[in-house]
């Protein structure tokens, strides 16, 4: 058994008849930030649901804790621990910040008021409407809300797309704040500088397969060209 806190071992997934994962090999533990890699298309969204529960399973191992979470519903995989900060952002458009915030909320180390402090931005904006905040606060907000469920693993997928570098710089520092608080996060993104000065592993996805996997040092230049068309 290994102490991982999150392990994927062969999983595969559907939508509808399409197959879309032929064997995803992933691994998080305690601590860590992973980071799932590959081209456009590869399959980092459809594993991200898998793990979510977000996708019906049809084999391969998904365990979070020790425990299989294959057949869980959404909600009780999230209840376990699995904090997801969705591609697209999805705020309660309607709710203020601080009402999208406790909207999730569960109790643990991150009250709206860390969260806050992590988000200056979102401190001074409590009581506007989601829907009226920018797309840099919209996804400080969705960071911030996934962060309030107390999350054993923060999931973030492409966290810092379509946004100014000032904005994204905010995320990224934010994030590296998570990570010396000892949060483990799996996260998926396009700016890959950053990603990888913050991963401590990272696993290459091709067309729905786990085709690598390592420390970010190990990540060469020949790896990059061939799996990341970098
Ligand atoms: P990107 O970086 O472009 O977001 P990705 O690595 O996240 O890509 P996925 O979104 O997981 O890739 O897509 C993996 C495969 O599954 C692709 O071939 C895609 O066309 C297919 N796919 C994704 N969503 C659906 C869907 N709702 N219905 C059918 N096929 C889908």
């Amino acid at each position: 058994m290994s102490d991982a806190l999150l392990r994927l071992r062969d999983v595969t997934a559907f939508y509808g008849p399409a197959q879309a994962l032929f064997g995803v090999d992933l691994e998080v533990r305690a601590g860590q930030v992973v980071a799932l890699m590959g081209r456009n298309g590869m399959g980092k969204t459809t594993t991200i649901r898998a793990i979510c529960r977000l996708l019906p399973h049809r084999s391969g191992e998904i365990a979070f804790m020790g425990r299989d979470i294959s057949r869980l519903p959404p909600h009780r995989a999230a209840r376990l621990g699995l904090g997801l900060c969705p591609e697209g952002r999805r705020c309660f458009g309607n709710l203020t910040v601080e009402e999208n915030l406790l909207a999730t909320a569960r109790p643990g180390p991150w009250t709206i008021e860390r969260i806050a402090a992590l988000f200056p931005r979102l401190a001074e904006r409590r009581a506007q409407l989601a829907r009226t905040l920018s797309g840099g606060e919209q996804q400080m907000l969705a960071v911030g809300r996934a962060l309030a469920t107390n999350p054993r693993l923060l999931i973030l997928d492409e966290a810092t797309e379509g946004l100014a570098p000032a904005v994204r710089r905010e995320i990224w520092s934010a994030l590296a704040a998570l990570k010396a608080e000892g949060q483990a996060i799996l996260i998926v993104d396009k700016t890959l500088r950053e990603m990888l000065r913050l991963a401590d592993a990272c696993v290459i996805l091709e067309k729905g397969v786990t085709v690598w996997s390592g420390p970010p040092s190990a990540l060469t230049p020949e790896l990059r060209d061939r799996h990341l068309g970098v």
